[in-house]
């Protein structure tokens, strides 16, 4: 049972800021794709803290990696350079289109570095003028007052005084609207290549290729979100490798630290020499510490086994959520790509996903949501089938849960 020095999770309500309404148990102890809380109760983890855990949890060689440098130096700033900063940054250049890297904390900072490069990219080749920013309705991407301005939920950004302006929301695979949008003063299109938190939604292939296309033509820079995608996600090392698409700019986060919070910025020579020393940094972006263990992510994930195992483990995912849906009749659809895969709930049940969430903890495993109507997988892109079948059959018993409800 709970001992009695533990924090509780009535603690939280005491002592945090109410951001968030986290579940009643306090997670405690992970091991590959199974967790266990304060009461030694174990799950099955689809969830994979938010599409970040992508080798699970307490990966032996990340934990090598971590011992490893935390006996060497943990931090140095900025004001030097250090060896596993290098080393990472080169592992990215040499795997992607990218021909630099810059180094940030969290996704929504990626960003920020990546809307900023290119507003001061257009304002030196072009002029002030050029500066408008395209981004699509539903899209995330972050909690900085730039980036949730361009993020595509008006909710999550009013209220807060004056916005960035010069922002226009169209909607996603919406190619008419897009055209008549885009022109020589847009300066920047910033777009996930696979909707996440706005319901796991894929590009079409026609629609992402002419916004390619007609961002080259106007002179503006195409920036791929790669935040939640990238990182072996989709079964590729990034999503724009599948999409046939080459973004200027590229964030990448979440899976890339495998827990451990880092993110990049990638884009190449041309773009990147628009950033001089003093017009943006961060103190712990590249932070020795962090970077250690994302070489080691790197190294792990980009292998063909590993690429190839999320289609698989794809394969498996799909089979068994259509196996449930035959019986209960809940989804509409199961889409997504690679290990982020989204169930979206049938009229009947749209705008109670999080009750899903909720039963799959009584039933002893972890899921996500995407928006009221979606329930979410991001699970570890090596979990074992053993726990993919153990973890589906906990999630039919959480449907059938809600359904009787
Ligand atoms: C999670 C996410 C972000 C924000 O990342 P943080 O690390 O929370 O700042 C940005 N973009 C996308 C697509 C995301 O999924």
């Amino acid at each position: 049972m709970t001992n009695a020095n533990h924090p509780t999770r009535a603690l939280f309500d005491e002592v945090m800021v109410p951001t968030y309404n986290p579940a009643t148990i306090i997670p405690v102890r992970g091991e590959g794709s199974r967790v266990w809380d304060q009461d030694e109760r174990e799950y099955v983890d689809f969830a994979g803290g938010i599409a970040v855990s992508a080798l699970g949890h307490c990966h032996p060689a990340l934990v090598g990696a971590l011992n490893e440098q935390a006996n060497k130096i943990w931090h140095l700033s900025n004001v030097m350079t250090n060896e596993p900063a290098l080393k990472l940054a080169k592992q990215l250049v040499d795997s992607t289109f990218a021909d630099k890297v810059f180094f940030a904390n969290s996704g929504g900072e990626a960003n920020e570095a990546c809307l900023k490069l290119a507003r001061r990219y257009a304002f030196d080749k072009f002029g002030e003028k050029k500066n408008k920013i395209i981004a699509f309705k539903q899209g995330f991407h972050g909690r900085t007052f730039f980036t949730v301005t361009v993020g595509g939920q008006p909710k999550y950004s009013d209220g807060f005084g004056p916005k960035p302006g010069a922002i226009t929301h169209i909607p996603y695979n919406d190619l008419e609207t897009f055209k008549a949008t885009i022109d020589d003063e847009t300066c920047a299109v910033m777009i996930e290549p696979l909707q996440g938190e706005g319901g796991i939604i894929p590009p079409d292939a026609e629609f992402i290729q002419q916004v390619r296309d007609l961002c080259t033509q106007h002179n503006a820079l195409l920036i791929f979100d790669e935040v939640q995608t990238g990182m072996g996600r989709t079964g590729e090392l990034y999503a724009y490798m599948g999409l046939g698409v080459t973004p200027d700019i590229l964030s990448t986060a979440k899976s890339l630290g495998g827990g451990i919070p880092i993110a990049a910025m990638l884009t190449t020579n041309e773009v990147a020499e628009h950033f001089q020393p003093g017009t943006h940094g961060s103190t712990y972006g590249g932070n020795p510490l962090v970077c250690a263990v994302a070489n080691k992510v790197v190294e792990l994930v980009n292998t063909p086994q590993v690429l190839s195992g999320v289609k698989a483990r794809e394969q498996w995912m799909r089979e068994g959520l259509n196996q449930i849906n035959e019986k209960h009749h809940i989804f509409t659809e199961v889409r997504g790509k690679g290990l982020l895969l989204g169930a979206a709930l049938k009229p009947e049940y749209q705008g109670r996903s999080r009750e899903f969430l909720m039963a799959g903890i009584e039933c002893g495993v972890m899921v996500l949501v995407a928006g009221p109507d979606v329930i979410r997988f991001a699970p570890s892109l090596i979990i074992p089938r053993e726990d993919i079948e153990e973890g589906l059959a906990r999630f039919e018993q959480a449907v059938a849960k809600v359904m009787d409800a």
